[in-house]
Order: structure tokens, then C-alpha cells, then sequence
């Protein structure tokens, strides 16, 4: 066969490849390169049929590969020598169709791209000032789709018919729009309106925009519709507004996001670096949480956007909307779900009004359905690690490629926090958006729709259901309910599973677990676990000597109880007496103390937890740095402030010479004598650090997994970035996936893989 022989191919491309304006990309080359042949949409990918040379082909697939839009990703791309058919003389694009199991992956949500953003400003374009422009490289996707594959027909536009201008863009394959499913203008699109706490309208389109940004100004509340749900906005230099957002929203002490209009605007505000830059300029635009300039240039933020924390978390304008809202605002903004406190994101404005009543003075609403809700991402950097805190827009839902294929569809229900849910289908493993704490009848309502949401787009059928082990989360009680096969997975061990699939690690591996709270095999609480892998096998090496946590669920809230517990088992019932004038215990009565004295002596309302997210709560109440925590994670965000490098390290801290109990009573015993509140936080760093080190060291082989809420914190994960680029011993942490119990629902779905 010679190179120049003309052939016939059948070229398969999997991954993000839909919506994202991949056919007229195709379109393109095979033009320039004169291919003649065809390319459409199938429920796994793109497929495209070509007639071309060995040569020819290899450079249209190299071009394919490196030259593919921006926000497309694509996973696989193979191509065989097919039988000679018809195809067409010039290059063409088929209608998509789908007849084939659907593994395709959903494209998340994307931020308004540059070239929109130029025409939306541009007084000769059609689309000037339109809140709704978009193309194939941004604007809605997951949260429009009903169904697949990405067409009009099955996205909440369906209902908006495109005008003959709009018609021209979508059919013409040169063209940006060409297939933008979204596309629309002021004649054919969605409307914008401002609603009163009537709601009445007052005001459409760009209009309704001048009166939202006018009200905000004047220190109102404003209900913004967005991609993924409702933002309550307001003027974050504004302190009234501020102090009026946060009573409306029940949500006290837990720093807010500011949205800022582009980087200019907030360079003036946070020192933030190219990388950090980058990301939020990205079409996925996360929250970030960045260090905070002191002194500003402009109008200061209100303190109470992010009290006595040294981080803030910033986006950027990343709808149409949004950027023109802020164009004329001009300031930054408060920009915060709509909800009350934890509940899910508000999607619609008859729940808007029904659930935040009087949250708001106006509703800047549209009638552009949002069918599946998704809540901002949050990330952050650990020195140059990035940390993902929340997995939604822009990021979710995720799918996994994997080596193996799973025997059966595995839905994993996640834990009872921060729960996100996973499918196992075939060889791909989907993660869904952040959904939430599911304590709440309205969380349960939007861990049901995610879980209906995405098996339909994914059309699976779960023949197998994973869970944690808590008898009472309450995904672990819907599992049991569903008369499918069902599967526990250990907290921990999940945990450290997702962190296996993400990276593609097979190999046996040392892994440390530490966060708040999980379920053990023991029936108590666990959270500090030193693991050792071996495919889906988990063997536990170390953790620390129990706390009682004094009133159960309380403590968890005020780290005095948790500091209480550690005095008692430290010095005995005679705490109560030598350390009565410890800011720990200071603010009970003496009859309090005597009532957790009992609780801590008979066990009661006091259940054993090996927790490390305790032992932050503990330090941070030693020290006379918090009792009583408002919001999951503060102690953590409050000794990260206070962390000093050059404190020496005395160790403190000894692996035991038996059994598997890291003993920290000598640690404690330190801080409660010190009386430099730095130095006695940098040192729990380091011992920390230090015992994560001499682990590691009995193990040196082995690959090191550190995963659970506590490693989001960027003090310590800087730490062991540094330790482990010297050791050399190689560190995993989570990628895409948070730390936190967000990546439970992955590792359950993995442990299914595993152990089939
Ligand atoms: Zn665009
Ligand atoms: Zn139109």
C-alpha cells in the first residue's frame, strides 16, 4: 500500500466533543485540506466518515488533536480503514443523530468567551447589550439539557424559535453559532424583566438591567437569575447592605464571594497572581479564594464580607448578565446562592418568592428555564497546588475515563455532607455537581432531581447502588429502600479510592485520611486514618486516641466541648478545677461543666471520635481563637492566619512502639502551657506534618495519599507539598475532585470496579 493511496476511514472522537462547536472545527480542516467526507454527532462522541491518504489522515488527526476548540476535551480518537463508500465531493456536516448507548460526556456550563463579550459591546452589533448572547465556545449547557443528545429539541431554548437572522448563524457551519443550541437575540430570545416583592414587573431587558444595578447602588438586595441558579447580589463596599444580605440569608459569620467585573477591577482589590488569573478568566471561572490586599485603592469591602479570616473568594462576571450588571455598577459584589443557609441553589422564581420571601427587594428574573441547578465551584491554591473546595459550574458534571469497564451500572448515593453523586457506566466513571448537605427536605428534593438528571443524560439504569456505612445518613437509608443491590464502602476508604481512580493508580499505596467524621468498621466515628491500599482491600495502620464528643452534634459546632474533652482525658475530672480560668472554660457555668463531667464520665450524648478536624477545633479553643465556631472548616481557616515558618519544631509527637494510637496528649500539653498563640499553632502544623512524615518514612516505596477535609487546608498541604518534593516519595492528592466529601460518591463507585 503506498502512503499517497487513497482510503476510506472511520474516525471515533470521545470526551467533551458536543456543544462545543466540534463538527464545524472538523468541517474546517477537512476543507482546507480538501478531505472530502462527513462528520456528525453520535450518542458517543463525533464520527466522521473520510477519504484520504495514510499521510493525509495522520495529519488530520495530529490537527485534530491540537488544534481542538478550547473548552472541548477529547478522551479517545481512533481510526480504522473502512470499505470504500458513497461520501460526499466536499466536506459536509450531518445532522447529529443518536442511535447508540450514550457515553458521550456532558459539558458543563461556560463562561462567556471573548469574542461575545467584544460584540456585546459593540454599538454596531445586533447582539449590543443582549444579556443572552452566546456561541458554541460559551454560555449554558448542563443546566439547559433535558435530555441527549445536545440538540435544541431536548434544552430548556426549545420553546424560543430562532428568528431568520439567528436561523442563518446555527445552519451555516462557518459561522461561531453554527449549532450554538442557545443562540438567540433580542427578537427571538429569552426576556429579562425586574420583578418588585410583588412581583410585578417594572422594567425588561436592558432596562430591567439599569434598574437592578440603580437599586443595588442604592444598597438594595438583588435576586439575579444565572446559569446554574439565583444570586442574591448586593454592594459588597456597602455595609448596611451587607449586614441586610446576611439577616435575610440566616448566614452570620461564613465568608461571602465578591464578584468583580474583570481583572483590572480586581487587581485593585487582591494581589493575585497570573495563575490565579488565568483560572478565573477560564470558561469554568470558579470562585477563588485569594489572599486580601490590607488597604484597597478604591471603596474598602464591608468587614463583614469575610470576618477575621484572611482569605476572600472572588469571581469574575462570567455571564452576559452579570458583566453587564457590573458595567454599570461598577463595584464589586456580593454574589451569594439563593438560599437559606445550606439549603440547595433556588432555581426558578416561583421557589424564589415561595422560600426567600422578603430575602430581597427585586428579582431580576428571565424566562429562560433552569432545568438542572448547579451552584458556583470554589477553589483555592496551596501555595501552587490548586484545591478544589467545590466541584459545580464550569467542572461538573465530571466523567472519568477508565482502564477497566464496570460489569454493571453503579449508582453511588455519596455520604450525608457536601454529597455529590456518582455513576459507574461502562468504562467511564461521572461525578455530579456539588449537591449539598442533605439535611433538609428541599436537599433531598435536589439529591433526587440530580440523581434522575443524570442517570437520564447518561441513560442509565443503576443495577447496583453504593453507600457509606452510616445506618443513618440518609443516602445510605435510600439506598437499602431501593430493592437494587446494595454495597458499603468505609468512609476513609472511599475516600482514598477516588484519589486511586483519579490518578490511575494501581499499585499498592499508603494513604492518610483525615477530616471531620466518618462511619468506621468499628461502629464509631473515624478521622484520622493512616491506611495502607492494596487494591480493594484497606487495612487500617494508625489513627489517634479517641475524644469524646461532649453533646455529640454539638461539639462539632463549639470547639470549647472538644477542648473540654481533651483537658478531661489529659488531667482527669480535676481539669475542671486546675484550668477553670482557661478561655476554654471560661464562658461555662459551673454547673455546665459538671453536666458535660457526667456526660464525659458515663459516656453519654458523648460518643468516641478519632478525628483531626477535632484537634484543629481543640488547638483553636485552646488557644482563645474560637469556642464557638458559625460555619464547618473555621478553625481550620483561622490557624492557617496565624501560621509562622520560622518557628522552630520541637518534636512532640511519636509514632506508638505498639498498637495503632498516635498519642497527642504531649502536643496539648505544650500548647496549653505556651503562652504565644503563633508559635503554639505553628508547631500543631508541624506535628502534623512530622507525623505524616515518620509514617511515610517506614513505608519509603510506597506512593502517599492525602486526602479528607482537613487537606484542604493550604498551610498544611504547602507543608507536605515541600517535605515530599525533597523526600522524593510520591504525593497524591485529589485534582478535580475536592478533598473534602465531595469525592465520597467517586470512591464508592470505584470500590464497585474494584471488587467486581
Ligand atoms: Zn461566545
Ligand atoms: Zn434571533
Amino acid at each position: 500500500m503506498s502512503a499517497k493511496q487513497k482510503l476510506y476511514w472511520h474516525i471515533e472522537i470521545n470526551g467533551i466533543v458536543q456543544g462545543v462547536g466540534f463538527r464545524p472545527f472538523v468541517y474546517r480542516i477537512a476543507r482546507q485540506m480538501n478531505l472530502p467526507g462527513t462528520v456528525r454527532n453520535n450518542s458517543a462522541g463525533v464520527e466522521i466518515q473520510v477519504c484520504g491518504s495514510n499521510d493525509d489522515i495522520n495529519v488530520f488527526c495530529e490537527r485534530i488533536r491540537t488544534e481542538a476548540p478550547r473548552v472541548s476535551r477529547i478522551e479517545t480518537l481512533t481510526a480504522t480503514i473502512t470499505a470504500p463508500c458513497n461520501l460526499p465531493e466536499s466536506f459536509t456536516i450531518d445532522a447529529s443523530h443518536g442511535t447508540a448507548p450514550p457515553l458521550t460526556s456532558i459539558s458543563p456550563d461556560l463562561a462567556i468567551c471573548h469574542e461575545c463579550l467584544q460584540e456585546m459591546f459593540d454599538p454596531r452589533n445586533r447582539r449590543y447589550l443582549y444579556p443572552f448572547i452566546t456561541c458554541t465556545h460559551c454560555g449554558p449547557r448542563y443546566t439547559i439539557m433535558a435530555n441527549i443528545p445536545y440538540d435544541r429539541p431536548n434544552t430548556s431554548m426549545a420553546a424560543f424559535a430562532m428568528c431568520d437572522d439567528c436561523r442563518q448563524e446555527y445552519t451555516d457551519p462557518v459561522d461561531r453559532r453554527y449549532h450554538a443550541q442557545p443562540v438567540s437575540c433580542f427578537h427571538c430570545g429569552p426576556t429579562l424583566r425586574v420583578l418588585n416583592q410583588q412581583s410585578q414587573c417594572l422594567a425588561t431587558q436592558t432596562d430591567a438591567v439599569r434598574l437592578a444595578a440603580r437599586e443595588i447602588l442604592q444598597g438594595n438586595v438583588i435576586a439575579v437569575k444565572g446559569l446554574g441558579g439565583f444570586h442574591l447580589l448586593c454592594d459588597a463596599t456597602n455595609h448596611r447592605a451587607v449586614e441586610s444580605l446576611r439577616e435575610r440569608k440566616h448566614r452570620y459569620g461564613k465568608p461571602l464571594a465578591v464578584m468583580f467585573r474583570d481583572r483590572e477591577h480586581l487587581l485593585s482589590y487582591s494581589p493575585c497572581d497570573e495563575t490565579a488569573l488565568q483560572l478565573l478568566e477560564s470558561h469554568r471561572a470558579p470562585i477563588v479564594l485569594l489572599e486580601r490586599l490590607p488597604h484597597s485603592r478604591h471603596r474598602p469591602l464591608s468587614e463583614l464580607v469575610a470576618p477575621g479570616v484572611p482569605t476572600l473568594g472572588v469571581f469574575l462576571a462570567y455571564t452576559p448578565l452579570h458583566r453587564l450588571l457590573l458595567h454599570l455598577v461598577n463595584r464589586p459584589v456580593v454574589a451569594t446562592s439563593a438560599n437559606i443557609s445550606d439549603e440547595p441553589i433556588i432555581t426558578n422564581v416561583h421557589d424564589l418568592y415561595a422560600r426567600l420571601s422578603g430575602g430581597f427587594a427585586f428579582a431580576l428574573d428571565h424566562d429562560r428555564p433552569i432545568l438542572n441547578g448547579c451552584d458556583d465551584s470554589v477553589m483555592t491554591f496551596a501555595g501552587t497546588r490548586p484545591l478544589m473546595l467545590r466541584s459545580g459550574r464550569g467542572y461538573a458534571p465530571v466523567s472519568f475515563p477508565l482502564e477497566h469497564s464496570f460489569r454493571q451500572h453503579v449508582l453511588a448515593t455519596g455520604p450525608q455532607q457536601k454529597v455529590t453523586i456518582a455513576l459507574g457506566i461502562e468504562d467511564q466513571l461521572v461525578v455530579s455537581p456539588h449537591i449539598g448537605d442533605l439535611e433538609s427536605p428541599e436537599s433531598l428534593q435536589f439529591f433526587s432531581e440530580t440523581r434522575k438528571t443524570l442517570c437520564r443524560l447518561y441513560q442509565s439504569e443503576p443495577e447496583r447502588l453504593q453507600h457509606d456505612l452510616h445506618p443513618r445518613y440518609m443516602t445510605t437509608q435510600w439506598a437499602l429502600q431501593q430493592g437494587v443491590h446494595c454495597h458499603g464502602v468505609q468512609h476513609h476508604h472511599a475516600h482514598a479510592l477516588a484519589v486511586m481512580m483519579e490518578h490511575g493508580l494501581h499499585e499498592p499505596a499508603l494513604a492518610f485520611v483525615w477530616d471531620g467524621t466518618g462511619y468506621g468498621t468499628d461502629n464509631t466515628l473515624w478521622g484520622a486514618e493512616t491506611l495502607l491500599l492494596h487494591g480493594a482491600s484497606c487495612e487500617r495502620l494508625y489513627t489517634i486516641h479517641p475524644l469524646r464528643l461532649l453533646g455529640g452534634e454539638a461539639a462539632v459546632r463549639e470547639p470549647r466541648r472538644i477542648a473540654l474533652a481533651c483537658l478531661l482525658q489529659m488531667y482527669g475530672p480535676d481539669a475542671l478545677r486546675t484550668c477553670r480560668h482557661h478561655p476554654a472554660l471560661r464562658s461555662y457555668s459551673d454547673a455546665e461543666l459538671q453536666i458535660l463531667l457526667s456526660a464525659w464520665q458515663k459516656g453519654v450524648n458523648a460518643p468516641l471520635s478519632t478525628s483531626v478536624g477535632r484537634l484543629f477545633d481543640a488547638v483553636a479553643s485552646l488557644c482563645g481563637i474560637c469556642q464557638k465556631a458559625d460555619y464547618e472548616g473555621q478553625t481550620g481557616l483561622l490557624l492557617e492566619a496565624l501560621f509562622d515558618p520560622s518557628v522552630p519544631y520541637p518534636p512532640l509527637v511519636s509514632l506508638p512502639a505498639a498498637g495503632h494510637r498516635i498519642d497527642y496528649r504531649e502536643l496539648f500539653n505544650y500548647i496549653l502551657l505556651g503562652s504565644d498563640v503563633r508559635q503554639s499553632v505553628s508547631v500543631f502544623f508541624r506535628a502534623l506534618v512530622h507525623t505524616i512524615e515518620q509514617i511515610s518514612q517506614q513505608h519509603p516505596q510506597l506512593p502517599v495519599i492525602c486526602t479528607g477535609g482537613v487537606f484542604q487546608n493550604r498551610v498544611l498541604v504547602k507543608l507536605l507539598d515541600e517535605y515530599f518534593q525533597c523526600s522524593g516519595q510520591r504525593l497524591y492528592m485529589p485534582v478535580v475532585l475536592p478533598p473534602n466529601d465531595a469525592s465520597i460518591a467517586a470512591g464508592q463507585a470505584y470500590a464497585a470496579l474494584l471488587s467486581s
